[in-house]
């Protein structure tokens, strides 16, 4: 018995979606901070849309461009303060591809 595999990556399919930028009004921000917590450091690794990074003095910036809404970065860190997590104006932000 032979099992089909799916011709396409889930990188491909992700790569059919769109981001319109809201410039100026990033719907995340990261709190100033000196170092980051553990949770804060977690989402340069688990943010799926790779939008956290550790800068060259070590503290976690976020390019929130290409952001998916998935929540995770918002479940992690928002209720401790260390960002401010809103959804993107009407018209912004991700705009996804179905099938
Ligand atoms: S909501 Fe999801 S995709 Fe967007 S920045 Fe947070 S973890 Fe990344």
């Amino acid at each position: 018995m032979t099992i089909a595999v799916p011709a396409v990556r889930v990188e491909d399919k992700l790569y059919q979606n769109r981001y319109l930028v809201d410039a100026g009004r990033p719907h995340i921000k990261v709190r100033p901070h000196q170092s980051p917590s553990p949770n804060l450091l977690a989402l340069t690794r688990i943010c799926p849309a790779k939008c956290y990074e550790l800068n060259a003095t070590g503290q976690v910036e976020i390019a929130a461009d290409g952001c998916m809404e998935c929540g995770t970065c918002r479940v992690l860190c928002e209720a401790s303060g260390e960002i401010t997590w809103d959804y993107p104006r009407g018209g912004f932000g991700v705009l996804f591809k179905f099938g």
